[in-house]
């Protein structure tokens, strides 16, 4: 049995949701300790818990551990089996975390896996709804993902509630990347909204983002406000990407008590300045998605990033524990550019 220790590097609930989804890829058995050892709230919460019992679902597997507070799991996958799941965070936990850890597993399976899950779709720390449909996907796409996403109700910290559902097409090999020139950025486009909350809010985000990203080729962001059916609670964010010839580079904000929206605006602007700035093929929280498609490609890949995140170097550390790979990291300045090569 492989024993992953659940406190290395990041040591959050990324290493052990992307730890049980590789056992389950590479059918080993696993055990994991430690769990979030670090954290003000160590073990297993209510987001991490539902990632590892939807991955347990969806291969028959026999899990040891698996209860809120937990900080050992063992679990003994099974063989992946297509079908349509439905899953309930219960809590604000991030919906799109949740589908971080599914996607690459339901993309294994012998058919089409439909996943229903109901959580947060818009909370701190984690990829915003719209970054996942706008900017992850588009690029797991181009290395062989076939996902189709809809989100049908948004959900906020505290009550969650927002429903997201994906279609996910078996994938039978993954296609490297070799992405080193950011090229030339044609647009950029944004989605800026808000649930019950109001209207003047994701306008005066726009405005503060259109001023901070002045200079740059056709800027598009699109206002939305949810009520209704459409959003349970009060939340919104501001999601941005540059579209250029060669790669989609995201940034993001949320709106928040005690942030205006001003400042709201300027940070996903900031930060998509500064990756645009860097040259970067990938942005910063792009990288530890995508590492475990690329780990397992037909061939080697290579991007560049503004900065290695905890992140990523956990996911450089977890991947080659249960799949021949390796990564090599250089330093090109304002950005670093990091090589991989599956079967190492
Ligand atoms: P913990 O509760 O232990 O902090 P977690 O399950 O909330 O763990 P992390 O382990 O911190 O999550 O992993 C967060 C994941 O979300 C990473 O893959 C990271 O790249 C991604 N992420 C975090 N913030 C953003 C953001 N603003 N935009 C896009 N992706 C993000």
């Amino acid at each position: 049995m492989l024993e992953v220790d659940g406190s290395h590097g990041e040591g959050g609930g990324q290493l052990l949701r992307m730890a049980i989804a590789l056992s389950v890829l590479t059918e080993q058995p696993i055990r994991v300790a430690r769990i979030r050892a670090g954290r003000k709230n160590p073990g297993l919460a209510a987001q991490h818990a539902t990632a590892v019992g939807a991955l347990a679902k969806m291969c028959d597997a026999k899990v040891d551990g698996l209860r809120i507070g937990s900080s050992t799991i063992t679990v003994q996958p099974g063989k992946i089996r297509p079908g349509a799941y439905s899953f309930d965070v219960g809590t604000a936990g991030s919906v799109t975390l949740v589908l971080q850890a599914l996607i690459p597993v339901a993309a294994a399976a012998p058919g089409p896996v439909r996943l229903r899950v109901v959580g947060g779709t818009d909370v701190p720390w984690s990829p915003p709804a719209d970054f996942f449909a706008r900017v992850f996907l588009p690029l797991l796409r181009r290395v062989g993902g076939r996902v189709e996403v809809e989100v049908m109700r948004r959900g906020y910290y505290p009550r969650g509630g927002g429903i997201v559902e994906t279609v996910v097409q078996p994938t039978r090999e993954w296609s490297p990347l070799e992405f080193t020139e950011l090229g030339k950025v044609e647009r950029v486009r944004g989605i800026a909204h808000v649930a019950n909350l109001p209207e003047e809010i994701p306008r005066r985000m726009k405005h503060a983002a259109t001023r901070r990203l002045h200079g740059l080729a056709d800027v598009k962001i699109e206002e939305r406000i949810y009520r209704g059916e459409d959003a349970v609670g009060q939340g919104g964010a501001l999601v941005l990407w540059a579209e250029t010839d060669a790669t989609v580079l995201g940034s993001d904000s949320l709106a928040r008590r005690g942030a205006s929206s001003e400042q709201v605006g300027e940070e996903a602007a900031g930060s998509l300045r500064a990756e645009i700035e860097s040259g970067s093929t990938f942005d910063v929280h792009l990288t530890d998605q995508l590492l475990v498609y690329l780990a397992r490609a037909t061939g080697p890949s290579t991007f560049c990033t503004r900065q290695i995140s905890g992140h990523l170097d956990t996911m450089m550390w977890l991947l080659p524990q249960f799949l021949p790979c390796r990564f090599g990291v250089a330093n090109e300045g304002p950005r670093m550019r990091v090589s991989v090569e599956p079967r190492a």
